[in-house]
């Protein structure tokens, strides 16, 4: 599990920063108060110089979250919500659960971040020059962070996907042709051009001496590589998923045990013999709770011949289930965002069949195979 800091909610959207960019925030200060402010400003003491380092990473940091905040307000107000903002290592991401609803919604969703940043950007370069000779300080950060801002804006403008210029990309190659899939398809092909271009450029840096920023260029081009392929399989997924509900995927029953049977017999019995990995322990009137191998691990094995299946297994009114009409798409999601492997199918309370992540594996690479074949499901 990722570390995450909750830092608060702005206009209703829950901030969160990611482990990892504590790192580049101490760095950038770090940086900027050992080597670009004293060399700029030799007439500035020890405190003067780490005090505007700190202060400079601290308000580069608001713009991202400014930058995050303007995508997910617009996405907000054409009605696809926003789960979170979180900040990382490469900057922000707004934690949006579904695909944008038309071509022309993420248009506009992605132009928003962009424009904040340049908007700002604008702005501070307008502080910068105005408070020159009159507030170094203010004039000094003014500079920095209002250049921060126009590069952060035409970066992400790139047309890579999932770079806002490669969702402005994607939006246009849907419009015309009304195929998401394919559009994401042509927009991450694009996106991994480009982290190409950046690797190679990253390498001639580096070759020419420049290994900082070479190396800079390399990770950013490795990382818009991963998240341009990530981004497609995850459309693949959810396009697979789409329509469909748990029924269609989820698995019987697991075999149901008797809820005296001890930990050894149940290993001995059915894990060993019958290869089976989940089981319904059985009330009076139907399952009442669920045990699988990872509850049996968690007990250590000179324990297994006094502990019974009912001392371990999860009651079933306690495990969070689905139905079987649930979305299969809502059904992963929740798998996901709960971190369990499987979810219990329940219908008016009794256990009705298991959905596994394996069950929605092997879902969605028999709809992959049914389509490659070109039959119509
Ligand atoms: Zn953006």
């Amino acid at each position: 599990m990722a570390k995450r800091i909750r830092l608060g909610t702005v206009l209703g959207f829950p901030i969160q920063i990611d482990a990892s960019w504590l790192i580049v925030f101490l760095w950038m200060t770090w940086s900027l108060g050992s080597s670009y402010y004293p060399q700029t400003y030799p007439e500035w003491s020890t405190a003067e110089l780490w005090v505007m380092a700190a202060l400079t990473s601290a308000l580069f940091f608001v713009s991202v979250l400014l930058h995050e905040l303007g995508h997910s307000v617009v996405s907000r107000h054409q009605g696809v919500p926003v789960k979170d903002i979180t900040l990382y290592i490469f900057g922000g991401v707004a934690q949006i659960s579904e695909e944008p609803r038309s071509a022309k919604n993420e248009v506009f969703m992605a132009l928003a971040g962009p424009a904040v940043s340049l908007t700002l950007g604008v702005v501070l370069v307008i502080v910068w020059l105005a408070t020159q000779g009159v507030a170094e300080p203010v004039s000094a950060m003014a500079m920095y962070v209002g250049l921060s801002n126009l590069s952060l804006g035409m970066f992400n403008l790139i047309p890579g996907f999932p770079l806002d210029g490669g969702r402005v990309l994607r939006a246009i190659l849907w419009a015309a042709r009304d195929d998401l899939m394919w559009a994401t398809r042509w927009a991450s092909r694009v996106g991994q051009v480009v982290s190409y271009l950046f690797i190679l450029a990253g390498i001639g840096l580096a070759m020419s001496g420049a290994w900082g920023s070479g190396l800079s260029l390399v990770l950013v081009g490795m990382f818009l590589q991963t998240a341009a392929k990530s981004s497609y399989a995850q459309l693949t997924v959810r396009t697979m998923l789409a329509d469909h509900i748990v029924a269609e995927a989820m698995s019987d029953v697991c075999s149901t045990v008797p809820p005296q049977v001890t930990l050894d017999m149940l290993v001995e019995h059915y894990i060993v013999q019958g290869g089976q990995r989940c089981f319904a322990v059985s009330g009076p009137d139907g399952p009442v709770g669920l045990l699988t191998v990872h509850h049996v691990r968690d007990v250590p094995r000179d324990k297994w011949r006094d502990t019974h299946a009912r001392d371990v297994m999860m009651p079933l009114e306690d495990a969070e289930s689905v139905s079987p009409e649930t979305d299969l798409e809502e059904a992963m999601r929740h798998m996901a965002s709960d971190g369990v492997n499987q979810l219990p199918v329940l219908r008016d309370g009794k256990l009705v069949g298991m959905l596994t992540r394996e069950d929605l594996v092997t879902f969605i690479r028999e709809r992959m195979r049914r389509e490659r074949e070109g039959k119509v499901v």
